[in-house]
């Protein structure tokens, strides 16, 4: 949709180039989101597509996602064979409500920066442990976990101006195994529940919640814990009023396929062998 209330367009070569922040300031990486309706708050978009970051940066330290990486950039990526969890990408992206051609669009920082329980991108860097590097307008680049960044449904600890650059994902994670669950109420409809498992050659687990719950929740065991185990440690980690109440899904709802889902994954990942 046209957005009335824009004045202004800035294309900067550089992220420096914009020193300080005005309120009615956007960054604007796919725009997916910020045309999807009035920013009745926006009258300046400043585009991130000139600053041109290389969309993914492999190394022997795991891979770097910048933020204006399109979902369809790294749906084609093709992962070292050793990346046993990168079959993550694939069922993180085919997540989405949306379609191929919002993914040619859409960036991973775009997706994070949204927030929404909903944002499979942040259930992907969250279950592979992933660290989002943040540029404050002014002041020093600082590091945040995924898991710290989002705070709860269209909420995460970006301070005005701040910018998302990447998110490293780590070879650690990457080299372990993964189970993945989804539903959704509807197919191809907004997801009601999305969560990731991994396991390493020690036997532990890392399980993250997303979807069903304001923001993401990681319950790491330190061995492969028995079903009352998972069970009990997915009740005290997520109180009742986190868990996400919308049309796409009762908090009732979740809670229950969380466990359902969460028990597969554990039962998957206990049979597997070393990755
Ligand atoms: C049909 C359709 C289906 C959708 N389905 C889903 C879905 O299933 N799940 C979901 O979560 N979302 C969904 N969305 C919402 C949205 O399209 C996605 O979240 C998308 O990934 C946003 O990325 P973008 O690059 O288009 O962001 P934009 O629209 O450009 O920006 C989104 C917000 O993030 C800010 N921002 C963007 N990049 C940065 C950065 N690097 N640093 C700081 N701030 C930044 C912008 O200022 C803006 O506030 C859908 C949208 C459509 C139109």
């Amino acid at each position: 949709m046209n957005l009335n209330t824009i004045r202004a367009v800035q294309r900067p070569a550089s992220a420096d180039e914009i020193s300080t922040w005005q309120d009615g300031n956007a960054w604007l990486a796919g725009g997916t989101w910020l045309f999807s309706e009035p920013q009745f708050a926006v009258d300046t978009l400043i585009d991130l597509e000139q600053l041109g970051w290389a969309a993914l940066e492999s190394s022997a330290d795991g891979l770097t996602i910048a933020a204006t990486c399109r979902i369809a950039q790294l749906y084609r990526f093709s992962p070292p064979p050793e990346w046993t969890a990168a079959a993550l990408f694939h069922q993180c992206c085919n997540s989405f409500l949306a379609s191929f051609k919002i993914w040619n669009t859409a960036t991973i920082g775009g997706n994070i920066c949204m927030s929404l329980p909903a944002g499979p991108m942040i259930s992907l860097t969250a279950g592979l442990q992933g660290v989002c590097t943040l540029w404050p307008r002014g002041g020093s680049p600082r590091q945040v976990p995924v898991t710290d960044f989002v705070t709860g449904n269209h909420m995460n600890v970006l301070q005005a101006g701040e910018l998302l650059r990447s998110i490293h994902l780590p070879v650690s994670a990457l080299t372990r195994r993964s189970a993945f669950r989804h539903c959704s109420l509807t197919k191809l409809g907004r997801s009601a529940a999305l969560l990731i498992g991994t396991s390493g050659k020690a036997g532990d687990l890392i399980l993250t919640i997303t979807a069903a719950t304001h923001r993401p929740i990681q319950i790491s065991f330190a061995h492969a814990p028995s079903a009352a185990e998972l069970r009990d440690a997915i009740d005290a980690q997520v109180s009742a009023d986190l868990w996400f109440n919308d049309v796409h899904g009762s908090a009732a709802y979740k809670r229950h396929v969380t466990h359902y889902f969460a028990e597969q994954i554990r039962a998957e990942l206990a049979t597997g062998g070393s990755p």
